[in-house]
C-alpha cells in the first residue's frame, strides 16, 4: 500500500506531512515519509488547559455513554484496519502481520473498555458500627498524560486512551518522535468518532508532537494527575521522580530482559517455534522480546542446533512483503547498539551482521544473533533493543531460577516443561519475579485481557486488562450513618 493511498483511506490531509520541521523516515528504506510540525512549550501548555476543560465536562457524562464513544472508535478502527496497519509497518518497520495485529490490539482494548464502561465497580464493606454502611466509589481523576515508544506506535496509546476515556478522563498524548505520523492518523480517526457521536467536549484527546522535552513538560505539569510513560528504563528514571515530586501517579512501562527456561521434559519443537518468534519477531524490538534462553544441559545439544537451523531459515526483508518474518531495525543508532553489544558479548556469536545493504543502503536490516555464553558467565544485565538472544546452560531448576531473576528488569518470562512441579514452581513466589510468567508459550504476544507490566526496573506499572483501569481513577471511601446514634470508630468515647 502506498503512503498516498493510506492517507486517503484514513482521510489524513497530505499537507499535514509537508510543512513541519520534524523529518520522519521509513526504516524500510530510509525514504522520507514527511515533515511534521512539532509543538512549542506554549502550545503544550494550551493543550493541557483544553484537556482540563474537556475533563470538567466529560467526567459528568455517565460512563456507559462515555463507552459509546470508544465503541464508535473501535468500529472506525475495524473499517481502517488495513490502512492503519500498513502505516504502522511503513513508519516503524514491523511486518504486515504485526502491523495488523497492533491495530487488532487497539480494537480488542476498545471492546474491553466498552464492557468496562458498564462496570467500574467499587466494594461495599461491612462497618464495625451499627446502622452504618461503608462503600468505595471510583471517580474520574483528570487529564491522563501518555508518553509512548516507537515500537508500539498506536496500541500503547489506545491501551491507555480507551481505559482513560471510559473512566471519565481526557488524554494528552506525546508519541515517539520516530512515529508521529501513525499518531496523527489515530488522532484523525478519533476525531471522526467524536464527530459521529456528537456530544463530546472539544479537546478530549490532545496530540502533542515533539522530542523528550515535550514529554518532560507533561511529566512536570501538576494539572496531569496520571502520567503513563512507556519506553526505556533511562526515560522512566527521568519521568518517575518528576511525577513523584509533585505527588502525581506514574504508570511506568519500561524495558525488559526476558528469558525462557527450557526443561528436560519440554516439547522441543514447540519451544523452538516460541523462542524464534519471541527472539526475532519485530526484529527484537519488543519490550517482551526473548533476550535470554536458559537451557537444561540434557537438552542443550538437541535444542540449540535446531534453533540455529531455524534462525538460518528466517526470511529477512521488506516488512511490506507477505513472506517476510524479520523487518529492519528502527535506525542506525539501533544497529550501532547491537554491534556494540555483540562486540562485548563474551560468548560465541552466530549471526548479527548487516544484510540487504546494497538493496537498502539507507536502512538497517540484520541477521538475528544468537550468543552461546560460557558456563561461568553472569547473565547479561542490559536490554539491547535488537534481535540478540543470549543462551545459557543450566543443571538444576534452582540454578535456572537464580539465573533467571538475576537481572534488574522484571517484565516477561516463560518456562517450557511438561513437568507439573517445575511449571508450578516457576509460577510460584519461589519462581519467576516478573510481571508476566508463562508456561509453554513464549515471552511476547500478551492478550489484552490480563494486566500488562513488569517489576523492578520495568517500572511496576500495569496497563490493559484485569483491574488496570483503577490506575486511571481516584478511589473515594464513604461511610453512611443511617442510625440515630453517633458511635465513633475504634470505640472512642467523646461525650460532651
Ligand atoms: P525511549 O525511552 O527512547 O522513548 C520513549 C518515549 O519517551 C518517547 O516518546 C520519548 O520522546 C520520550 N522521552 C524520552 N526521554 C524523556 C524524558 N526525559 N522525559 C519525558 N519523555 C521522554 O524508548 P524507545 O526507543 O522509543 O522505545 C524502546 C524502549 O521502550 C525499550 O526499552 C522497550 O523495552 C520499551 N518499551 C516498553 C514497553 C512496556 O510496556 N514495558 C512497551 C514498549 C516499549
Amino acid at each position: 500500500m502506498q503512503l498516498s493511498t493510506i492517507l486517503a483511506e484514513i482521510g489524513l490531509d497530505e499537507a499535514t506531512l509537508r510543512y513541519g520541521t520534524l523529518a520522519v523516515r521509513s526504516p524500510i528504506d530510509g525514504a522520507l515519509i514527511g515533515n511534521v510540525r512539532t509543538h512549542s512549550a506554549a502550545e503544550v501548555d494550551g493543550a493541557i488547559h483544553s484537556a482540563q476543560q474537556a475533563f470538567d465536562a466529560w467526567k459528568l457524562v455517565p460512563a456507559p455513554r462515555r463507552g459509546e464513544l470508544v465503541r464508535v472508535f473501535a468500529d472506525i478502527l475495524r473499517e481502517h484496519k488495513e490502512a492503519l496497519g500498513a502505516l504502522v509497518t511503513l513508519e516503524c518497520g514491523k511486518i504486515r502481520q504485526e502491523g495488523l495485529g497492533e491495530v487488532q490490539e487497539m480494537i480488542d482494548i476498545c471492546d474491553f473498555a466498552v464492557g468496562l464502561s458498564r462496570q467500574l465497580y467499587g466494594l461495599t464493606i461491612v462497618s464495625e458500627r451499627p446502622g452504618h454502611r461503608m462503600a468505595e466509589t471510583w471517580h474520574p481523576i483528570g487529564p491522563v498524560g501518555i508518553i509512548s515508544a516507537f515500537n508500539f506506535p498506536v496500541a500503547v496509546w489506545c491501551w491507555n486512551m480507551a481505559l482513560a476515556v471510559v473512566c471519565g478522563n481526557s488524554v494528552v498524548w506525546k508519541p515517539s518522535e520516530k512515529t508521529p505520523v501513525t499518531a496523527l492518523a489515530c488522532q484523525k480517526l478519533f476525531a471522526d468518532a467524536v464527530a459521529q457521536v456528537g456530544t463530546v467536549p472539544p479537546g478530549l484527546s490532545q496530540l502533542l508532537i515533539g522530542h523528550a522535552d515535550v514529554g518532560a513538560q507533561i511529566a512536570a505539569d501538576r494539572r496531569i494527575p496520571v502520567v503513563s510513560a512507556t519506553g526505556s528504563t533511562a526515560m522512566g528514571r527521568r519521568v518517575g521522580p518528576v511525577v513523584a515530586e509533585r505527588f502525581g501517579r506514574a504508570i511506568l512501562e519500561l524495558g525488559g530482559n526476558n528469558a525462557i527456561v527450557v526443561c528436560p521434559s519440554a516439547d522441543l519443537d514447540m519451544a523452538v517455534r516460541a523462542i524464534l518468534f519471541g527472539a526475532v519477531g519485530t526484529a527484537g524490538q519488543r519490550c517482551t522480546t526473548t533476550r535470554r534462553l536458559l537451557v537444561h544441559e540434557d537438552v542443550y545439544a538437541s535444542l540449540v542446533p535446531a534453533l540455529k537451523k531455524a534462525y538460518g531459515s528466517v526470511r529477512i526483508g521488506n516488512p511490506m512483503d507477505p513472506g517476510t518474518l524479520v523487518g529492519p531495525l528502527i535506525d542506525k543508532a539501533a544497529f550501532d547498539n547491537m554491534q556494540a553489544a555483540l562486540g562485548s558479548a563474551g560468548g560465541q556469536v552466530t549471526g548479527g551482521s548487516r544484510v540487504l545493504a546494497s538493496e537498502f543502503p539507507h536502512a538497517w536490516y540484520v541477521q538475528p544473533a544468537l550468543v552461546e555464553m560460557p558456563e561461568a558467565a553472569r547473565t547479561v544485565q542490559h536490554e539491547t533493543f535488537a534481535p540478540i538472544l543470549y543462551v545459557y546452560r543450566y543443571r538444576s531448576l534452582d540454578d535456572a531460577i537464580r539465573l533467571h531473576n538475576d537481572v534488574p528488569q522484571g517484565l516477561s518470562s516463560a518456562i517450557f516443561t511438561n513437568d507439573l512441579r517445575e511449571a508450578e514452581r516457576f509460577l510460584s513466589v519461589a519462581g519467576s519475579d516478573c510481571g508476566i510468567a508463562n508456561v509453554n508459550i513464549g515471552t511476547s504476544g500478551a492478550e489484552i485481557g490480563g494486566a500488562f507490566g513488569g517489576e523492578k526496573e520495568t517500572g511496576g506499572g500495569r496497563e490493559s486488562g484485569s483491574d488496570a483501569w483503577k490506575g486511571y481513577m481516584r478511589r473515594s471511601t464513604s461511610t453512611v450513618n443511617y442510625s440515630t446514634e453517633l458511635p465513633l470508630a475504634q470505640g472512642i468515647s467523646f461525650d460532651l
